[in-house]
């Protein structure tokens, strides 16, 4: 399995939870340098947008 089909997979599980796919589509944005704003962290900087979770939520379209 590759880590593509595992993230298919995690998008898929996601549309039960339509909060935290809304929590996530909110918080995981494009901040001014190109970084994300969701993936803070105190020791990393953050990844490049789109972050795995913002590809996640993509690719799990929720109800609109
Ligand atoms: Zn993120």
């Amino acid at each position: 399995m590759t880590p593509e089909d595992r993230l298919a997979e995690a998008a898929v599980l996601l549309r039960r939870w339509p909060t935290t796919q809304a929590r996530l589509r909110e918080r995981h944005v494009e901040g001014p340098d190109g970084r994300c704003l969701g993936c803070t962290s105190a020791t990393h900087p953050a990844p490049r947008w789109p972050c795995t979770l913002a590809l996640l939520v993509t690719w799990s379209p929720g109800p609109t």
